[in-house]
């Protein structure tokens, strides 16, 4: 996933809008997007739009460290084998797998950040990608959460193509 190095977080397509779900960091009723950590007995989180932001740094801190936490332990389950050690113990997990869904306006910001900025190292998208990006934001805009930020609006503007 680009610059944050986070390669389990995969994009989940279900609907995360819930009226009658409690917002996990403010306690608020009505939330709209879910976190998913896959588990045998999943983690269910569920956040409000006005704290998904900040909850999303969180996550994505909270992931880095899981991730760091496996290579730790790969690499002294490695040293171990390496030693002939006589309890060959298994090695460690993998981190599970996240998942997002979200009809947070955030996302999708973020989301057209990391593809408009061409410093980040990663290749810059062709005006054809603009234009399929600006077309599946535009047809989700009616199922998110809140209004269209006007920078995404711009984004939008600037590379819908014209309809037929
Ligand atoms: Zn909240």
């Amino acid at each position: 996933m680009g610059s944050h190095g986070v390669a389990s977080v995969t994009v989940d397509e279900t609907d995360p809008r819930d009226p009658k779900a409690l917002c996990d960091r403010c306690g608020n009723k009505g939330t709209v997007v879910r976190a998913e950590r896959h588990e045998p007995a999943p983690l269910i989180l569920r956040y409000c739009g006005a704290c998904w932001p900040a909850a999303d740094e969180e996550l994505q801190q909270r992931q880095r460290d899981e991730q760091k936490l496996w290579q730790t332990a790969n690499r002294e389950w490695n040293e171990m084998r390496r030693q002939g050690s006589p309890a060959a113990p298994e090695p460690p997990p993998l981190p599970a797998p996240w998942s997002v869904a979200s009809r947070s306006w955030h996302d999708a910001r973020r989301f057209i950040e990391l593809i408009t900025q061409r410093a980040n190292g990663g290749m810059a998208a062709t005006p054809e990608q603009l234009a399929e990006i600006a077309t599946e934001i535009a047809a989700k805009a009616n199922e998110m959460d809140g209004p269209m930020p006007p920078d995404v609006q711009a984004f939008i503007r600037k590379h819908l193509p014209p309809s037929t």
